[in-house]
């Protein structure tokens, strides 16, 4: 999966700008932001998204909501509230096939997840 763009990113082969790193996580600011705080969260391991998890990616996706709480504390959202979400699959709108969390706070985000 060399060509992957965010396995790219996690292998620090293509800037962004880190907010947050461990051995199986790594966490980025969205480069169009959709609110003040938009972060995104993904496993360093390829996969493509929520429906194509393993074992390695599932047990580090498990640990996402943890690490977004610990980000929106960083970034100052925690008190104003946040939104973590996934895009699986074309009907989602999911653009890069490699498994990501996005960060989302730092304004009302509104309350409907469709339209
Ligand atoms: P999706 O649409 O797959 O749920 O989300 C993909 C996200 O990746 C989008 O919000 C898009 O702005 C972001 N993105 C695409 N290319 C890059 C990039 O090269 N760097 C960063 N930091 N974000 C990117
Ligand atoms: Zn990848």
């Amino acid at each position: 999966m060399s060509e992957c763009l965010f396995c790219k990113i996690a292998r620090k082969e293509i800037p962004a700008a880190l907010v947050y790193e461990d051995d199986d996580l790594v966490a980025f600011k969205d480069i169009f932001p959709q609110a003040p705080v938009h972060v995104l969260i993904i496993p360093k391991a390829h996969c493509e998204g929520l429906a194509d998890l393993t074992p390695e990616t599932a047990a580090a996706a498990a640990r996402i909501p943890q690490v977004a709480s610990r980000i929106a504390a960083e970034q100052g959202i925690q008190a104003g509230g946040w939104r973590l979400l996934s895009n699986c699959g074309a009907d989602a709108g999911q653009t890069v096939f490699h498994l990501h969390f996005h960060l989302l706070g730092g304004k009302p985000l509104g309350g409907k997840l469709c339209q």
